[in-house]
């Protein structure tokens, strides 16, 4: 498939008219080719009114065409082969097994959705029955069902060019819910992003659906993404990145004439906390999957471990010089821009340079560009507790040792943290009752609670949690990984007194979508489901 520079507006390629842009090679600095023409606000009202046209549609499918777009969508990304490992790898530096993997997860994501819509649960059919000899009043008939909340604007991740971008999460939860997407290319993989963008254009024409079910557009963030998420066509926001933007674009929704929800996430530093009775183990190879997770991807995981707290003493020392040694033996991996490199190393050197903060170890510079050494930190709780540069992420390969003397200085310092996406604990059968105190105490602070892993990998399932307080995310009571994600691009409306002519399909008595129903407070399970 060839790459052409421009957005894909409701299935056309729109070249852009506010100037161009090219992506990069972070391994070497080099422009690649072809230039991307960026769109100017008219370009994209093209594409917000059309997502908007498309919804009567697309919103009201039946569930077999729709779960069948969806699988059609991962069919045709597969179907672009190696074109799209190279590329991506290209674009962001990430090298093809991880690209590989990351395309499996993908297309897995939509076919995940794919039995969702056939299943048809997050449809949420309720209904009471009319009871006309109730006294001292009779009840109408009230029917429930989620709906679509309309056209969605979504902001791909710089570190996941395939699984959070174009047809990542945000898109295809987005879709399974039957919104229509405007997506906004991320500059660091542009042609990653039209390769995409192109197998989700021919999914939506092969089903014959209304071409603005999904518009891909190139522009800056700082204007063509708030004026999207400003468009009164758009009904809700779907984001990863920094804090910044995060932040910028939930005071946009916010502050329009109708505000609309913005599931925004953003940065966690993911804290480990390692219980003694983990340290009479092997030490070695708890430093050593310690640092793998600190720097696989270099360090450009949202759930990357920057902070391992360890008890003082002599086992916490063996942990402290194992973690030294095996960070020493870590060569720098290029970073996905040249931009995201310099904040690392900001962000590194303030850590360095802060009180009370020593090194433990640090690694070698990679052989590209934008590959800095892997570098481990170590302080004392009492230092992180009242410093709050040691509580800010620093995005890429670099983590912070904090040693402690008693749980009730690891629940001081867990009272401490802003909200996380993860909190792990590393332990064994004699540390359960030193340990438990802080799992109500990580409850108010995280997403997800993982004992002995590590919170890389995020599994994407149907119990999965990757979400937590602000400001991991936007809106803690969510997910963006995962079947639960589909919730936040849906709003109850109740149907009182509706004839059966005037039903959705989902509500009517025949339920000829065979959907579970609760019905008068009791489950009623559906005669065939998937
Ligand atoms: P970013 O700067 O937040 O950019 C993400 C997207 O938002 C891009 O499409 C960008 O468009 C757009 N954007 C930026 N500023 C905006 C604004 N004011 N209004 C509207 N849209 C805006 O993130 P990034 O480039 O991916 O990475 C930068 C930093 O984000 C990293 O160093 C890291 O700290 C953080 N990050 C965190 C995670 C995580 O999972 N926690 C993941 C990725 C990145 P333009 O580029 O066109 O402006």
């Amino acid at each position: 498939m060839p790459v052409n520079g421009h957005s894909l507006i409701a299935g056309q390629q729109v070249s852009g008219e506010n100037g161009t842009t090219f992506g990069f090679n972070p391994a070497t600095n080099e422009q690649l080719d072809p230039a991307y023409s960026l769109i100017t606000g008219d370009q994209l009202k093209q594409a917000t009114t059309a997502a908007a046209d498309a919804y009567p549609s697309f919103s009201t499918l039946d569930p077999e065409t729709h779960a069948g777009f969806l699988e059609a969508i991962a069919d045709n990304i597969e179907a672009i082969g190696d074109e799209l490992i190279i590329r991506a790898g290209q674009e962001t530096g990430l090298p093809a097994a991880r690209m590989q993997g990351e395309r499996a997860r993908t297309t897995g994501q939509l076919r995940l959705f794919a039995n969702v819509v056939r299943q048809g649960d997050f449809r949420g059919v309720r209904i009471d029955r009319e009871l006309p000899d109730r006294a001292p009043l009779p009840r109408a008939d009230i029917r429930q069902r989620q709906i679509p909340l309309g056209p969605v604007a979504v902001f791909g991740a710089s570190n996941f060019p395939l699984a959070f971008s174009t047809a990542g999460g945000d898109t295809a939860s987005a879709l399974a819910a039957g919104c229509p997407v405007v997506f906004k290319a991320h500059n660091a993989h542009p042609g990653t992003g039209e390769l995409v963008g192109q197998a989700v254009a021919k999914a939506v024409k092969d089903f014959g659906l209304h071409p603005g079910v999904f518009s891909l557009v190139y522009g800056p963030g700082a204007s063509i993404g708030q004026a999207l998420v400003a468009d009164p066509a758009i009904k809700a926001v779907g984001f990863t990145g920094s804090q910044a933007a995060g932040i910028a674009l939930m005071r946009t929704a916010a502050a329009r004439p109708e505000p609309i929800p913005v599931y925004a996430e953003m940065s966690s530093l993911n804290p480990v906390f390692v219980f003694e009775g983990a340290l009479k183990g092997d030490v070695q190879a708890l430093a050593q999957q310690y640092v793998t997770a600190v720097t696989g991807s270099s360090g450009q995981l949202c759930t990357s471990p920057g902070l391992l707290f360890a008890p003082v003493g002599e086992l916490g020392d063996k942990l402290a010089v194992a973690v030294g040694r095996a960070v020493s033996a870590c060569a720098g991996q290029t970073m996905l821009t040249e931009g995201i490199a310099g904040s690392w190393n900001a962000g590194a050197e303030a850590l360095g340079s802060a009180a009370g903060v020593s090194l433990v170890g640090q690694g070698t510079e990679g052989a590209t560009k934008n590959a800095p050494a892997p570098t481990i930190f170590g302080t004392l709780v009492r230092d992180f507790v009242t410093n709050h540069v040691l509580h800010q992420e620093i995005f890429g390969a670099a983590s912070l040792v904090i040693r402690y003397s008693s749980v009730e200085e690891l629940i001081e310092a867990v009272n401490r943290l802003e909200g996380q996406l993860t909190g792990t604990l590393q332990l064994t059968e004699e540390d359960y009752a030193t340990a438990a105190p802080l799992i109500p105490a990580l409850e108010q602070k995280v997403g997800r609670i993982i004992v002995n892993g590590w919170p890389t990998g995020v599994e994407v399932g149907h119990a999965m949690v990757h979400g937590g307080p602000f400001p991991a995310t936007s809106d803690s009571r969510t997910t963006s990984v995962g079947s639960l994600a589909i919730n936040r691009f849906l709003r109850p409306v109740a149907y009182q007194s509706l004839p059966q002519e005037l039903l959705p399909a989902s509500l009517q008595d025949e339920n000829p979508w065979h959907l579970n129903r609760l019905v008068n407070g009791l489950v009623e399970k559906a005669e065939a489901t998937v």
